[in-house]
């Protein structure tokens, strides 16, 4: 279990980017969805023990991660936003250097780890490939063999899946629920699947601070029968966001379909339907947005 409590961080040049942070984080993937610069990475580099925050502590199984940092390192793994590579070196090199870093000193060890990491992340026919012929999925792939020398107990994922394929995306987050069970992965993201797909708890992250923080179900059925859905025409568009509180616009062939939040029938035309995670989403941003008009 990791703890967050009262983490908070202002940057120098006066953006206050965590605002007090809490939570509890158990063994399993955890998502983290924000929109851009909600702070996430901030919060991933400040658990990942790169950047000091102002107030607050972090507790992985009972270690202070920020009192003892050589200690947390140790346990931890990190992919972050921008995975530099030497873009010559090969895969099974980089690999070999990096165990080398993170102190498994004995070449047989090493060569065994090297190979296995390899074989997990599906990077073994490839191992004598310079990185930086790699595509984006495979670089990601390699930033979680990286990720996992060391068998670390704790593994954070910043925004993975951001320049991905469909079918990059696929591998890379079922490789990361493959190792999801005894660890604490937290992925750090703004697309709503990636969380749908694969996390059993998440929270929401908006302006330093969280939103909401659960399971996607339990968060789901709390909008029961307050989601509406109407097709509209595009000129009538601005009068609806003036006339409802509209979680998003999507358009369907061309014509836009909104999707609106409101306890009873927001009017004609409007069917109810069943709310998903993105409601739960963009409800949050909503209230995030107008804090004042909206409880
Ligand atoms: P996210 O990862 O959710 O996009 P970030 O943690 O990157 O959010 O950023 C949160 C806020 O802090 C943003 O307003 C961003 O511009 C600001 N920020 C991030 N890093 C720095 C930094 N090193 N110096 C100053 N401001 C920063």
């Amino acid at each position: 279990m990791l703890q967050i409590r009262s983490l908070s961080k202002t940057y120098a040049n006066g953006v206050h980017a965590l605002k007090g942070i809490d939570l509890d984080i158990p063994r399993g993937m955890f998502g983290l969805l924000g929109p851009n610069g909600a702070g996430k990475s901030t919060l991933m580099r400040t658990i990942a023990t790169l950047q000091d925050p102002d107030t607050g502590n972090i507790v992985l199984d009972g270690l202070d991660m920020l009192a003892d940092k050589t200690a947390a390192r140790r346990t931890l793994g990190y992919l972050p936003q921008e995975f530099g590579v030497y873009p010559k070196v090969s895969a099974e090199d980089m690999l070999d250097h990096f165990a080398v870093l993170k102190g498994v000193t004995a070449r047989g060890e090493r060569k065994e780890l090297v190979q296995a990491l390899l074989q997990q992340v599906n990077l073994w026919e490839v191992r004598k490939r310079k990185l930086g012929t790699f595509s984006g999925g495979m670089r990601q792939r390699f930033g979680i063999a990286q990720a996992l020398i060391g068998q670390p107990s704790l593994i954070i994922v910043d925004e993975p899946t951001a320049g991905l394929d469909p079918a990059e995306r696929n591998r890379f987050l079922n490789l990361l629920a493959e190792i999801g069970e005894n660890t604490v992965v937290i992925l750090s993201t703004h697309i709503v699947e990636d969380v749908t797909d694969l996390c059993p708890r998440f929270a929401i992250i908006a302006t330093g601070q969280v939103r909401l923080s659960g399971e996607p179900h339990e968060a789901i059925r709390a909008l029961d029968g307050r989601v509406w859905r109407k097709t509209v025409d595009k000129a009538e568009l601005a009068a609806h966001e003036q006339a409802h509180s509209v979680l998003s616009t999507r358009l369907v062939a061309g014509q836009p379909v909104i999707h609106v939040l409101s306890d009873s029938t927001p009017g004609d035309g409007f069917a109810p339907i069943a709310a998903d995670l993105e409601d739960v989403y963009f409800g949050e941003l909503r209230k995030a947005a107008a804090p004042a008009t909206e409880a």
